[in-house]
């Protein structure tokens, strides 16, 4: 199967410093919505891990994020296309789970869930700590410039990582 895994923030949608809180904070980057619904139709399996440590802080309720998660798969379908599983951490830094990125406890998820090796599989990110869960399970990291993605750049990327404007680049890239 074709699959990719997609970070949330920064890469689906603009990002915050202060968390994506509510409903009405969470708006799509432009293409963005275009993107995985072309992939989708395209034949690839669209999947999302996302870190929400908002949740542990206090900051939203899993059901604000869920709302969220439905809305997405909603633009998604009316564009023809359809959302794979959609991974999340709920914890803080200092609980110790192993799925908080750059750990790659959901990254392991999705391929079990779709019974597929994580080689060489993209998964696409705007921050070092998505580019260094890829690298943990020999996924291929992808930046994208998009949220914290030109920081990121800056700061040094591992190597091997491949750089794109946007998540409608890296699908332009791969529906070539
Ligand atoms: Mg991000
Ligand atoms: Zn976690």
């Amino acid at each position: 199967m074709k699959l990719i895994i997609l970070d949330r923030d920064g890469v689906i949608n603009h990002d915050s410093d202060a968390y994506i809180k509510s409903l009405d904070e969470w708006i799509p980057i432009a293409g963005s919505i275009e993107a995985i619904a072309r992939l989708s139709k395209a034949g690839w399996t669209v999947a999302v891990a996302t870190n929400q440590s908002g949740i542990a802080r206090g900051y939203y309720p899993l059901a604000v994020l869920e709302a969220m998660h439905t809305r997405l798969r909603e633009l998604v379908a009316e564009q023809g296309g359809e959302v794979g599983l959609i991974v999340q951490c709920p914890h803080g830094p200092d609980d110790g789970c192993d799925c908080r990125k750059p750990k790659p406890g959901m990254l392991r998820q999705i391929a079990e869930h779709y019974g597929v090796p994580l080689s060489g599989i993209w998964f696409v990110g705007d921050s070092s700590s998505d580019l260094e869960t890829a690298r943990t399970v020999d996924c291929q990291p992808v930046l994208v410039k998009t949220g914290k993605g030109e920081r990121t750049l800056a700061k040094g990327l591992p190597a091997g990582t491949l750089v794109f404007d946007d998540l409608a680049a890296v699908a332009a890239q791969l529906l070539t």
